[in-house]
């Protein structure tokens, strides 16, 4: 994951996200981003003096994925404000004007990828992750209880029983917390990561808050947690290791 791709905004222009689609082209704004100030923003910077200064509306925009045979078409709306700046140059002695924009994209769809997925992620479990990344910048709060949904699909695909012997005693539905704990006693190592998840997601269901910095860290706990999980990164790389002390570093065909 690289995490300074993934802000709330961005100064000058878009970053070239890579594409959700074939994951090797790179998404390319197509033309100008369409800029439009509200009537009410216009008459307020006009009463306060500073009309032509500063402006803040809202944009869309077309990214064009560059990899010739995916050309996927991506949609971006969102917010922006403009600010004039003025320096003053020295050899020529006179006042010099620049623009600065900064945009507050509310959507991109269909959204980049956040993070490395798995070859071998269901179905289920990526679809409610791939929400996850629409979500991450229209609604904090709704992204958190989609990555909570998201972990009780990845804990099914992880063959982790819905029902079961609850804390209480009881047999019963198991909670998330219950069903991360039976993971632990098959998978450990994955306890807090998975419990972080829930904790952001059990404040984004109940409290409709979120923090956009907790999410992006929560997509990195996950990026490293399904590596370990679902592609078994470690446990690849140990058999070539055994197979390679096996047979004493000398090659295959010997
Ligand atoms: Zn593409």
């Amino acid at each position: 994951m690289q995490r300074d791709l993934w802000r709330k905004s961005y100064g000058g222009s878009l970053p070239q996200f890579t594409c959700p689609r074939c994951g090797k082209g790179k998404l390319v704004k197509q033309g100008d981003l369409i800029k439009q100030e509200p009537r009410h923003v216009t008459e307020h910077l006009e009463e306060i003096g500073l009309s032509g200064q500063m402006s803040d509306g809202r944009f869309v925009g077309m990214l064009i994925c560059s990899y010739q045979f995916c050309g996927e078409v991506v949609t971006v709306a969102g917010g922006y404000t403009t600010r004039e700046e003025v320096h003053w140059n020295d050899d020529a002695d006179v006042p010099e004007r620049y623009e600065f924009s900064k945009y507050y994209p509310y959507s991109i769809r269909p959204a980049p990828v956040v993070i490395e997925e798995p070859e071998k992620l269901g179905a289920e479990a990526k679809k409610h992750l791939r929400k996850a990344y629409e979500l991450l910048w229209n609604d904090c709060a709704a992204c958190a209880n989609r990555l909570r949904i998201f972990a009780e699909s990845l804990l099914d695909q992880l063959a982790v029983p819905r029902q079961g012997k609850k804390r209480n005693g009881k047999n019963g539905e198991l909670d998330l917390s219950e069903r991360i704990d039976a993971l632990e006693v098959t998978r450990p190592g994955h306890q807090k990561a998975l419990n972080a998840l829930r904790y952001v997601g059990n404040v984004g269901s109940h409290e409709g808050e979120a923090d956009f910095d907790d999410l992006l860290d929560c997509f990195e706990y996950l990026e490293y947690t399904l590596i370990e999980l679902i592609d078994e990164r470690r446990a690849r790389l140990e058999a070539k290791a055994d197979d390679l002390l096996r047979r004493k570093g000398r090659p295959k065909s010997k």
